[in-house]
């Protein structure tokens, strides 16, 4: 088998090559976790013989609009801190963030990308207005939210049923499959290919960020979850809420470092609403002191945040490791739980940090390990997709299956699941083009 990269600097060209039914992967900015890039070639073995492509999206050409609604729509390779830039430039701002804003805006409706704004506006599905995409034959369809998803598999009705349990989680262990524009969110490009997306947008507020220092988590979660009740009724005004524990400091400079061997839970506030916030919520906290409070800066508050996962991808790079991270939402009454297996994997003995998107009860709980420590870390994470198959959790919220969730991901789908994924497959990449090794192709 060779492996062949492709640049693609047109749509024509991409038509072109799709016309011609080759398997192939198609990324973009290729921040994706779950997909180990530095070892793609070695992990996607597919068939002995002939060319396996690598298809480079991140030089399409790129086309941003806003509409008279205040919607975006956006063509080619757009990341997230380009529109951001380009909406504020016209008095409005993204409903999602991503911590990574390098990512492909196209990319992210592939992967159902979330992230910090989730707290205030849910996850990017629901902002989706309408899509466009490439199928197998390179033909242009479009896809609109307002339109049932259609489909003639006859295992439709059980897996809708089955997806009810999961409405209310960010992602859900298997894509949604409601709308016709579920076609292509959590798909993760093995049914086509996202050309052209019209999202949501929202005033460009003024926003305060303000952080609280707290004991740390391993200690005393006490503070951490009066917080988290706290915030839960004012999504209206608070329109982020992260943490970083005090092990993520390590990963940080010193002068960017927050708190003396503390956690730290951030919020992004609206502006006009934070003199309510502050007197009725962070002043009623009975575990934290109001003294614990202090105003960061925007860039501040990003720079760090988004420090601490690439510092982590670098370390594990370093260490020869690949990342041995969680992605796991639980409902807000089991996030205790998660809290407390997490207490326990803390005491392994390996190092370990934990931070992500608090307010929405999704953590991310990383092992820091050696390569000798790898295992002993992959069987503890074992034990914790068991709890959250037992909790009826989301283990992977955001950050989607690639190739490494895999193995992970095959108990979450019974027959029901499969059925659709086969049957989606068939018909709409019936040369088994698209990602050949996704987690679609369980069910073939
Ligand atoms: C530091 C850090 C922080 C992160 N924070 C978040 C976060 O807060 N929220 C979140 O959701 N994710 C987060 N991620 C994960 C990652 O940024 C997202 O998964 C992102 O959507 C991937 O975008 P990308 O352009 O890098 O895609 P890639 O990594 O290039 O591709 C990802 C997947 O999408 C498919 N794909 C790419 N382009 C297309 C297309 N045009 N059409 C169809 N399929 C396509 C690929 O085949 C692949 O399966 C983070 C990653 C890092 C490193």
């Amino acid at each position: 088998m060779t492996f062949v990269t492709k640049t693609f600097y047109s749509q024509e060209d991409l038509v072109r090559h799709l016309k011609a039914h080759q398997p192939s992967f198609y990324f973009s900015s290729k921040t994706s976790t779950v997909i180990p890039y530095d070892k793609l070639e070695t992990l996607l073995p597919w068939k002995k013989d002939g060319e396996y492509f690598l298809c480079d999206l991140s030089k399409l050409p790129a086309h941003m609009e806003v509409k008279e609604n205040g919607n975006l729509v956006l063509r080619g390779a757009v990341s997230w801190e380009e529109a951001k830039k380009f909406l504020r430039s016209k008095g409005r701002n993204l409903k999602t963030s991503p911590t990574e804003q390098l990512a492909l805006i196209t990319a992210g409706i592939a992967t159902s990308c979330t992230g910090e704004r989730c707290f205030a506006f849910g996850n990017m599905r629901s902002q989706v207005v309408r899509l466009k995409y490439l199928d197998f034959n390179g033909e242009e369809k479009e896809l609109k939210r307002e339109d049932e998803f259609k489909s003639a598999s006859s295992a439709l009705a059980a897996y809708q049923s089955d997806f009810k349990h999961y409405q209310n989680f960010k992602n859900a262990p298997y894509p949604r499959f409601e709308k016709a524009i579920d076609l292509m969110i959590g798909t993760e490009g093995q049914l086509g290919l996202v050309t052209e997306v019209e999202i949501e947008t929202t005033d460009n507020e003024p926003v305060t960020y303000v952080f609280t220092l707290l004991p740390r988590w391993e200690e005393d979660f006490t503070a951490h979850m009066e917080i988290f009740h706290a915030v839960q009724s004012h999504r209206d005004a608070i329109i982020s809420c992260e943490l970083l524990d005090a092990n993520c400091m390590n990963y940080l400079k010193p002068d960017e470092k927050l708190g003396n061997n503390q956690d730290v839970i951030f919020l992004e506030v609206k502006s006009s609403a934070f003199e309510d916030i502050y007197a009725n919520v962070l002043c009623n906290l009975t575990h934290t002191s109001a003294d614990n409070v202090f105003e960061i800066a925007e860039n501040k508050f990003h720079h760090v945040r988004a420090g601490v996962p690439r510092a982590i991808f670098e370390v594990n790079s370093q260490m020869g490791v690949v990342k041995i991270g969680t992605d796991v939402q639980v409902s807000p009454d089991k996030f205790e739980d998660l809290l407390e297996f997490y207490r326990k994997a803390a005491q392994v003995g390996v190092r370990y940090c934990l931070f992500g998107h608090f307010g929405d009860a999704h953590l991310h709980f990383n092992y820091m390990p050696t390569k000798d420590e790898s295992a002993k870390c992959l069987d503890e994470i074992q034990k914790l997709y068991d709890e959250v198959l037992a909790w009826k959790g989301s283990p992977f919220a955001e950050h989607g299956i690639g190739l490494l969730k895999q193995k992970y991901i095959k108990r979450f789908h019974g027959k029901n699941q499969l059925d659709l994924f086969h049957d989606l497959k068939k018909e709409h990449d019936p040369y088994n083009q698209f990602f050949p090794q996704g987690f679609m192709n369980e069910g073939l």
